[in-house]
Protein backbone atom coordinates (compact mmCIF):
# COMPACT_ATOMS: atom_id res chain seq x y z
CA UNK A 1 0.00 0.00 0.00
CA UNK A 2 3.06 2.48 -0.91
CA UNK A 3 1.30 3.73 -4.21
CA UNK A 4 -1.30 6.32 -2.89
CA UNK A 5 -3.68 6.11 0.07
CA UNK A 6 -5.78 8.16 2.31
CA UNK A 7 -5.70 8.48 5.90
CA UNK A 8 -8.64 9.10 8.39
CA UNK A 9 -7.84 10.94 11.25
CA UNK A 10 -10.80 9.08 13.56
CA UNK A 11 -10.05 10.73 16.73
CA UNK A 12 -10.38 14.17 14.83
CA UNK A 13 -13.68 12.71 13.40
CA UNK A 14 -14.71 11.90 17.00
CA UNK A 15 -14.10 15.51 18.38
CA UNK A 16 -16.19 17.05 15.15
CA UNK A 17 -18.75 15.44 16.45
CA UNK A 18 -18.72 16.42 20.45
CA UNK A 19 -18.21 20.00 18.63
CA UNK A 20 -21.60 18.91 16.94
CA UNK A 21 -22.64 17.55 20.09
CA UNK A 22 -22.48 20.13 22.62
CA UNK A 23 -24.93 22.47 20.33
CA UNK A 24 -27.60 19.51 20.20
CA UNK A 25 -29.42 17.03 22.51
CA UNK A 26 -28.09 14.30 20.48
CA UNK A 27 -26.29 13.66 17.34
CA UNK A 28 -27.80 11.56 14.85
CA UNK A 29 -24.29 11.00 12.81
CA UNK A 30 -24.92 10.71 8.88
CA UNK A 31 -22.63 7.75 8.02
CA UNK A 32 -24.10 7.14 4.22
CA UNK A 33 -22.26 6.58 1.46
CA UNK A 34 -19.66 4.69 3.38
CA UNK A 35 -19.53 7.56 5.92
CA UNK A 36 -18.92 10.46 2.83
CA UNK A 37 -16.07 7.49 1.31
CA UNK A 38 -13.75 7.46 4.95
CA UNK A 39 -15.70 4.46 6.19
CA UNK A 40 -18.69 3.79 7.64
CA UNK A 41 -17.59 0.70 9.94
CA UNK A 42 -14.32 2.68 11.72
CA UNK A 43 -16.55 5.65 11.81
CA UNK A 44 -19.12 4.22 13.54
CA UNK A 45 -17.05 2.11 16.17
CA UNK A 46 -15.13 5.25 16.94
CA UNK A 47 -18.53 7.69 17.62
CA UNK A 48 -19.99 5.18 19.73
CA UNK A 49 -18.42 6.54 22.68
CA UNK A 50 -20.23 9.58 22.18
CA UNK A 51 -23.46 7.03 22.41
CA UNK A 52 -25.09 9.05 19.42
CA UNK A 53 -29.39 8.44 19.34
CA UNK A 54 -28.10 6.42 15.72
CA UNK A 55 -26.73 6.73 12.67
CA UNK A 56 -28.36 7.91 9.29
CA UNK A 57 -27.60 5.63 6.14
CA UNK A 58 -28.78 5.73 2.40
CA UNK A 59 -28.95 2.49 1.78
CA UNK A 60 -30.03 -1.34 2.65
CA UNK A 61 -26.66 -2.68 2.45
CA UNK A 62 -24.93 0.63 4.45
CA UNK A 63 -27.30 -0.56 7.07
CA UNK A 64 -26.40 -3.93 7.10
CA UNK A 65 -22.79 -4.13 6.85
CA UNK A 66 -23.24 -1.52 10.38
CA UNK A 67 -25.67 -4.30 11.69
CA UNK A 68 -22.46 -7.03 10.87
CA UNK A 69 -19.86 -4.53 12.62
CA UNK A 70 -22.20 -5.08 15.69
CA UNK A 71 -23.85 -1.32 15.83
CA UNK A 72 -26.88 -2.01 18.19
CA UNK A 73 -28.27 1.69 17.92
CA UNK A 74 -31.08 2.94 15.68
CA UNK A 75 -29.91 3.13 12.26
CA UNK A 76 -32.20 5.44 9.97
CA UNK A 77 -33.01 4.53 6.15
CA UNK A 78 -32.97 8.13 4.82
CA UNK A 79 -33.50 7.46 1.18
CA UNK A 80 -36.64 5.87 0.23
CA UNK A 81 -37.39 2.40 -0.69
CA UNK A 82 -40.10 0.81 -2.73
CA UNK A 83 -42.92 -1.53 -0.99
CA UNK A 84 -41.29 -4.74 -1.55
CA UNK A 85 -38.01 -3.49 0.05
CA UNK A 86 -39.54 -3.19 3.39
CA UNK A 87 -39.78 -6.68 4.65
CA UNK A 88 -35.45 -6.65 3.67
CA UNK A 89 -35.62 -3.04 5.93
CA UNK A 90 -37.22 -4.66 8.67
CA UNK A 91 -35.31 -7.86 8.28
CA UNK A 92 -31.87 -5.61 8.62
CA UNK A 93 -33.74 -3.66 11.66
CA UNK A 94 -33.71 -0.36 10.07
CA UNK A 95 -35.63 2.36 11.09
CA UNK A 96 -37.16 3.76 7.53
CA UNK A 97 -38.29 7.26 6.57
CA UNK A 98 -41.83 6.39 5.22
CA UNK A 99 -44.09 9.40 3.48
CA UNK A 100 -46.46 7.71 1.53
CA UNK A 101 -50.21 5.68 3.04
CA UNK A 102 -49.88 3.28 0.93
CA UNK A 103 -45.82 2.51 1.96
CA UNK A 104 -46.84 3.06 6.21
CA UNK A 105 -49.21 0.68 5.76
CA UNK A 106 -47.24 -1.95 4.14
CA UNK A 107 -44.90 -1.20 7.02
CA UNK A 108 -47.30 -1.60 9.68
CA UNK A 109 -49.11 -4.93 8.56
CA UNK A 110 -44.98 -6.36 8.34
CA UNK A 111 -45.11 -5.08 11.82
CA UNK A 112 -42.17 -3.24 11.19
CA UNK A 113 -41.00 -1.72 14.25
CA UNK A 114 -40.29 2.36 14.64
CA UNK A 115 -40.53 4.24 11.30
CA UNK A 116 -40.33 8.04 10.41
CA UNK A 117 -42.55 10.66 8.79
CA UNK A 118 -40.52 12.50 6.21
CA UNK A 119 -41.80 15.81 5.49
CA UNK A 120 -40.60 17.87 2.53
CA UNK A 121 -40.58 21.91 3.11
CA UNK A 122 -38.88 22.59 0.13
CA UNK A 123 -36.26 20.40 -0.83
CA UNK A 124 -38.92 18.58 -3.00
CA UNK A 125 -36.88 15.37 -3.14
CA UNK A 126 -38.44 13.02 -0.69
CA UNK A 127 -41.39 12.70 1.97
CA UNK A 128 -44.81 14.35 2.20
CA UNK A 129 -45.14 17.99 1.48
CA UNK A 130 -45.74 19.91 4.78
CA UNK A 131 -48.95 21.05 3.36
CA UNK A 132 -50.32 17.57 2.53
CA UNK A 133 -49.27 15.82 5.94
CA UNK A 134 -53.01 15.61 7.36
CA UNK A 135 -54.24 13.27 4.36
CA UNK A 136 -51.97 10.90 6.42
CA UNK A 137 -53.71 10.76 9.86
CA UNK A 138 -55.35 7.66 9.24
CA UNK A 139 -52.23 5.67 8.53
CA UNK A 140 -50.29 7.53 11.05
CA UNK A 141 -53.13 6.95 13.65
CA UNK A 142 -52.89 3.28 13.25
CA UNK A 143 -48.99 3.28 13.53
CA UNK A 144 -47.67 6.36 15.02
CA UNK A 145 -44.08 7.25 13.46
CA UNK A 146 -41.04 7.53 16.46
CA UNK A 147 -39.81 10.58 14.58
CA UNK A 148 -40.60 12.90 11.92
CA UNK A 149 -37.83 15.11 10.08
CA UNK A 150 -37.18 17.58 7.41
CA UNK A 151 -34.08 18.41 5.38
CA UNK A 152 -32.77 22.10 4.78
CA UNK A 153 -32.19 22.81 0.68
CA UNK A 154 -29.72 26.05 1.48
CA UNK A 155 -28.20 25.67 5.09
CA UNK A 156 -25.04 27.25 4.09
CA UNK A 157 -26.60 30.54 2.48
CA UNK A 158 -28.25 32.77 5.01
CA UNK A 159 -31.23 33.25 3.25
CA UNK A 160 -34.17 32.57 5.17
CA UNK A 161 -35.26 29.90 4.26
CA UNK A 162 -34.12 27.75 7.37
CA UNK A 163 -36.91 29.60 8.70
CA UNK A 164 -39.49 29.20 6.15
CA UNK A 165 -38.77 25.11 6.34
CA UNK A 166 -38.96 24.76 9.99
CA UNK A 167 -42.38 26.88 10.01
CA UNK A 168 -43.40 24.74 7.20
CA UNK A 169 -42.35 21.61 9.07
CA UNK A 170 -43.97 23.20 12.39
CA UNK A 171 -47.44 22.97 10.13
CA UNK A 172 -47.16 19.51 9.15
CA UNK A 173 -46.42 18.39 12.33
CA UNK A 174 -49.46 20.29 13.97
CA UNK A 175 -51.79 18.30 11.57
CA UNK A 176 -50.74 14.93 13.18
CA UNK A 177 -52.42 13.28 15.71
CA UNK A 178 -49.83 13.31 18.07
CA UNK A 179 -46.21 15.25 18.01
CA UNK A 180 -44.04 12.45 17.39
CA UNK A 181 -41.09 12.09 19.89
CA UNK A 182 -37.87 12.41 17.68
CA UNK A 183 -37.69 15.76 15.58
CA UNK A 184 -34.65 16.38 13.71
CA UNK A 185 -34.19 19.20 10.95
CA UNK A 186 -30.33 20.38 10.59
CA UNK A 187 -27.43 19.08 8.75
CA UNK A 188 -23.75 20.36 9.63
CA UNK A 189 -24.64 24.25 7.71
CA UNK A 190 -27.74 24.09 10.14
CA UNK A 191 -25.73 23.32 13.42
CA UNK A 192 -22.66 25.10 13.05
CA UNK A 193 -25.06 28.52 12.54
CA UNK A 194 -26.47 27.68 15.78
CA UNK A 195 -25.97 27.96 19.11
CA UNK A 196 -28.26 25.55 19.70
CA UNK A 197 -30.20 22.60 17.92
CA UNK A 198 -34.09 23.79 18.13
CA UNK A 199 -34.92 20.11 17.50
CA UNK A 200 -34.67 16.65 19.48
CA UNK A 201 -31.81 15.39 17.55
CA UNK A 202 -29.19 16.85 14.83
CA UNK A 203 -28.12 15.29 11.80
CA UNK A 204 -24.92 16.15 10.99
CA UNK A 205 -22.67 14.55 7.85
CA UNK A 206 -19.77 16.72 6.30
CA UNK A 207 -18.76 18.43 9.24
CA UNK A 208 -17.82 15.19 10.63
CA UNK A 209 -15.65 14.88 8.25
CA UNK A 210 -13.41 17.42 8.15
CA UNK A 211 -15.55 20.09 5.87
CA UNK A 212 -16.70 23.23 7.25
CA UNK A 213 -20.03 25.30 5.85
CA UNK A 214 -18.40 28.42 5.09
CA UNK A 215 -18.14 31.75 6.59
CA UNK A 216 -21.55 32.23 8.36
CA UNK A 217 -20.20 29.44 10.22
CA UNK A 218 -20.14 29.91 14.28
CA UNK A 219 -17.49 26.62 14.25
CA UNK A 220 -15.16 25.11 12.03
CA UNK A 221 -14.27 21.40 11.92
CA UNK A 222 -10.59 20.06 12.19
CA UNK A 223 -9.48 18.27 8.81
CA UNK A 224 -9.96 14.55 8.81
CA UNK A 225 -8.73 13.48 5.31
CA UNK A 226 -5.37 13.39 3.65
CA UNK A 227 -4.42 11.84 0.59
CA UNK A 228 -0.79 11.20 -0.58
CA UNK A 229 1.11 9.27 -3.04
CA UNK A 230 4.45 8.56 -3.68
CA UNK A 231 6.30 10.10 -6.34
CA UNK A 232 7.14 6.92 -8.67
CA UNK A 233 9.16 8.63 -11.88
CA UNK A 234 11.58 12.41 -11.80
CA UNK A 235 12.16 13.35 -15.80
CA UNK A 236 13.29 16.82 -17.07
CA UNK A 237 10.93 18.35 -19.50
CA UNK A 238 12.92 20.10 -22.23
CA UNK A 239 11.23 24.07 -22.84
CA UNK A 240 8.68 24.08 -25.46
CA UNK A 241 7.69 19.94 -24.77
CA UNK A 242 4.50 19.14 -23.44
CA UNK A 243 3.22 17.32 -20.49
CA UNK A 244 0.12 15.17 -20.55
CA UNK A 245 -3.05 14.88 -22.79
CA UNK A 246 -3.76 17.55 -25.22
CA UNK A 247 -0.21 19.08 -24.86
CA UNK A 248 -2.43 21.67 -21.87
CA UNK A 249 0.67 22.35 -20.57
CA UNK A 250 3.96 23.35 -22.01
CA UNK A 251 7.55 23.96 -20.18
CA UNK A 252 8.71 27.58 -20.66
CA UNK A 253 11.69 26.31 -19.64
CA UNK A 254 13.53 23.44 -18.76
CA UNK A 255 11.65 21.88 -15.83
CA UNK A 256 11.82 18.56 -13.35
CA UNK A 257 8.21 16.96 -13.58
CA UNK A 258 7.38 14.26 -11.37
CA UNK A 259 4.85 11.27 -11.69
CA UNK A 260 2.73 10.41 -8.77
CA UNK A 261 0.70 7.21 -8.91
CA UNK A 262 -2.79 8.98 -8.29
CA UNK A 263 -5.45 10.26 -10.85
CA UNK A 264 -9.45 10.41 -10.95
CA UNK A 265 -10.26 6.92 -10.80
CA UNK A 266 -8.83 7.59 -7.41
CA UNK A 267 -10.92 10.50 -6.94
CA UNK A 268 -8.51 13.10 -8.15
CA UNK A 269 -10.04 14.84 -10.34
CA UNK A 270 -9.52 15.90 -13.78
CA UNK A 271 -9.95 19.31 -13.71
CA UNK A 272 -7.53 19.56 -11.41
CA UNK A 273 -5.10 19.90 -13.65
CA UNK A 274 -2.76 23.15 -14.28
CA UNK A 275 -4.62 24.28 -11.28
CA UNK A 276 -3.70 22.24 -7.86
CA UNK A 277 -1.10 22.29 -6.00
CA UNK A 278 0.81 18.64 -4.04
CA UNK A 279 3.38 19.56 -0.60
CA UNK A 280 5.94 18.07 -1.31
CA UNK A 281 9.57 18.26 0.59
CA UNK A 282 8.23 19.15 4.09
CA UNK A 283 5.32 21.76 2.54
CA UNK A 284 6.81 22.98 -0.08
CA UNK A 285 4.09 23.68 -3.46
CA UNK A 286 4.46 22.18 -6.25
CA UNK A 287 2.13 22.94 -9.17
CA UNK A 288 -0.04 20.14 -10.83
CA UNK A 289 1.37 20.74 -14.53
CA UNK A 290 -1.25 18.80 -17.32
CA UNK A 291 -4.05 17.02 -17.36
CA UNK A 292 -4.43 14.70 -14.03
CA UNK A 293 -5.00 11.03 -15.56
CA UNK A 294 -6.98 8.41 -15.35
CA UNK A 295 -3.67 6.92 -12.80
CA UNK A 296 -1.47 9.13 -13.00
CA UNK A 297 -0.44 13.05 -12.02
CA UNK A 298 2.50 14.92 -12.99
CA UNK A 299 3.54 18.08 -11.06
CA UNK A 300 6.57 20.56 -11.35
CA UNK A 301 9.28 19.97 -8.74
CA UNK A 302 12.16 22.02 -10.42
CA UNK A 303 12.53 24.11 -7.80
CA UNK A 304 12.43 21.44 -4.94
CA UNK A 305 14.64 18.39 -3.70
CA UNK A 306 12.50 16.17 -4.41
CA UNK A 307 13.27 12.35 -4.92
CA UNK A 308 11.66 8.98 -6.23
CA UNK A 309 9.66 7.37 -3.23
CA UNK A 310 9.32 10.73 -1.55
CA UNK A 311 5.39 11.34 -0.34
CA UNK A 312 3.60 13.94 -1.53
CA UNK A 313 0.35 15.18 -0.52
CA UNK A 314 -2.16 16.15 -2.37
CA UNK A 315 -4.87 16.73 0.29
CA UNK A 316 -3.77 17.76 3.61
CA UNK A 317 -0.95 19.50 6.02
CA UNK A 318 2.51 19.22 5.49
CA UNK A 319 4.82 21.96 7.48
CA UNK A 320 2.92 25.32 7.69
CA UNK A 321 1.02 24.36 4.40
CA UNK A 322 -2.47 22.77 4.00
CA UNK A 323 -4.16 21.91 0.84
CA UNK A 324 -8.30 21.90 2.07
CA UNK A 325 -10.89 19.89 0.51
CA UNK A 326 -12.94 23.00 0.37
CA UNK A 327 -10.20 24.60 -2.23
CA UNK A 328 -9.58 21.60 -4.10
CA UNK A 329 -13.35 21.55 -4.60
CA UNK A 330 -13.08 25.18 -5.98
CA UNK A 331 -10.41 24.00 -8.28
CA UNK A 332 -11.93 21.29 -9.65
CA UNK A 333 -15.62 23.01 -10.15
CA UNK A 334 -16.97 20.48 -7.91
CA UNK A 335 -18.62 20.45 -4.67
CA UNK A 336 -16.66 19.40 -1.25
CA UNK A 337 -19.25 16.53 -1.21
CA UNK A 338 -18.27 15.17 -4.51
CA UNK A 339 -14.76 15.22 -4.43
CA UNK A 340 -14.34 13.85 -0.70
CA UNK A 341 -16.86 10.85 -1.89
CA UNK A 342 -15.20 10.33 -4.96
CA UNK A 343 -12.33 9.49 -2.81
CA UNK A 344 -13.09 5.86 -1.93
CA UNK A 345 -12.82 4.57 -5.36
CA UNK A 346 -9.05 2.92 -5.31
CA UNK A 347 -7.26 4.32 -2.53
CA UNK A 348 -6.52 2.15 0.65
CA UNK A 349 -6.53 3.84 3.64
CA UNK A 350 -4.80 4.02 6.45
CA UNK A 351 -6.77 5.19 10.00
CA UNK A 352 -5.27 7.03 12.68
CA UNK A 353 -6.78 6.91 16.54
CA UNK A 354 -10.25 5.14 17.23
CA UNK A 355 -9.46 3.37 20.22
CA UNK A 356 -12.16 3.74 22.76
C1 LIG B 1 -26.72 13.83 3.92
C2 LIG B 1 -27.81 14.26 4.83
C3 LIG B 1 -27.53 14.99 5.99
C4 LIG B 1 -26.15 15.51 6.33
O1 LIG B 1 -25.86 16.62 5.52
P1 LIG B 1 -24.47 17.40 5.69
O2 LIG B 1 -24.66 18.60 4.84
O3 LIG B 1 -23.41 16.50 5.17
O4 LIG B 1 -24.32 17.70 7.12
C5 LIG B 1 -28.56 15.23 6.86
N1 LIG B 1 -29.81 14.81 6.59
C6 LIG B 1 -30.13 14.14 5.48
C7 LIG B 1 -31.53 13.69 5.25
C8 LIG B 1 -29.15 13.84 4.55
O5 LIG B 1 -29.47 13.17 3.45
Amino acid sequence: MTRAWIEIDLDAIVRNAMVIAARAQAILPMVKADAYGVGAVPVARALERLSPWGYGVATIEEARELRRAGIARPIVLFTPVVVEDLRAVRDARVTPALSSAESIAAWTALGGGPWHLAIDTGMSRAGVRWDQAGALVGVVSACAPEGAFTHFHSASLDDGTIAEQEARFERALAALPARPAVLHAENSAAIARRTRSSWSVARPGIFLYGVGSGAGAAVQPEPVVSLCARVVELRIVRAGETVSYDAAYRADSDRVIATLPVGYADGYRRALGNRAHALVAGGLRAPVVGVVTMDMTMIDVTEFPVAIGDVATLIGSEGSERLGIETLAAQAGASPYELLTALRARLPRRYRGGEG
